[in-house]
């Protein structure tokens, strides 16, 4: 019997880089819904934790690209808390945003483009912490 490859071979590397990023492995996963019954943020998500690390399993990552539920999380770690397996739904989440940011090359941050962009009220941690996350 031949085997079918579950992710399909173009979105390997994608997969590949939020499992590393993230360093959660979504295989272990079983898909008991304790992450999506927890979630304080699963009422504007349009997929629920649980539902992301499916397809994070399948392969379909345009799902979760096109879906709101990753900007929607709020790092929380209720799920991480509550899952059995141990996995962080939180780190997962927070790899696939960096992932997509970093696809976007033109919303990424120069040194340069920064002056021009900070208020001088702005905290400075903030100011730090903005350019950590778009330079990436
Ligand atoms: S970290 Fe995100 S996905 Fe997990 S429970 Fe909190 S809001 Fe929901
Ligand atoms: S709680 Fe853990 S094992 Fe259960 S569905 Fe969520 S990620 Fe998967």
């Amino acid at each position: 019997m031949t085997r079918v490859k579950v992710i399909p071979e173009n979105k390997k590397n994608i997969i590949d880089k939020i499992i590393e990023m993230s360093g959660e492995n979504i295989r272990d996963c079983m898909q008991c819904g304790k992450c999506s019954a927890g979630c304080p943020a699963s009422d504007g998500m349009d997929l629920l934790p649980h539902q992301v690390i499916r397809l994070l399993q399948l392969g379909q990552i345009d799902r979760i690209v096109e879906s709101k539920s990753i900007w929607n999380c709020a790092s929380c770690f209720t799920c991480a808390q509550r899952c059995p397996r141990n996995i962080d739904i939180a780190n997962i989440m927070e790899a696939i945003r960096l992932t997509i940011i970093r696809c976007v090359g033109n919303s990424r941050l120069k040194a340069d483009d920064v002056p021009s962009k900070v208020d001088c009220k702005m905290p400075q941690q903030a100011i730090v912490s903005g350019f950590r996350k778009y330079n990436k």
